[in-house]
């Protein structure tokens, strides 16, 4: 189906469709309804849809939206709906999977290849530079002690 049945209507605003989305439920709904639908609930989690409570984890805009995306107003929902996907789509947890690729991306790209052991070997040079300090401090400590006994 690339829309929503003609004699439907939206079960939110009771109004006809603007913008429709199909949810992965089957239910349709104007872009903008289900997104404040969202709006309402928790920002991290995906909606229940209003119709059958089934929890919303893609939202498919119909054939004629995707057609008026020149259109500024709809361009603006099917950017959220697609941020919607991004989130929650692929049943899994699609928005750790946003904040490691977030990571990844913000992370110095000379991190990425190395993988864990970089950040191993990271860790062990720390470690080598840490007991050369301690080794200095406890000899710079030892002179002075004995410049002082010495006084
Ligand atoms: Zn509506
Ligand atoms: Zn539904």
């Amino acid at each position: 189906m690339d829309g929503p049945p003609a004699n439907d209507c939206c079960s939110v605003c009771h109004g006809s469709f603007n913008t429709p989305c199909q949810a992965n439920c089957s239910h349709w709904f104007c872009g903008n309804c289900i997104l404040l639908v969202w709006d309402h609930g928790s920002a991290i989690q995906p909606c229940r849809c209003p119709l059958c409570r089934r929890q919303i984890s893609l939202l498919v805009p119909g054939e004629a939206s995707s057609r008026r995306r020149h259109d500024p107003e709809v361009a603006e929902i099917l950017g959220k709906v697609a941020t919607y996907n991004r989130l929650f789509g692929g049943h899994t947890n699609g928005l750790i999977q946003m904040i490691l690729s977030g990571v990844y991306v913000v992370s110095p790209v000379d991190i990425i290849p190395e993988g864990i052991l970089g950040i191993v070997g990271l860790l062990d040079d720390l470690l080598i530079v840490l007991i050369c300090f301690l080794h200095v401090s406890a000899i710079y400590r030892s002179v002075l002690y004995a410049r002082h006994g010495s006084s």
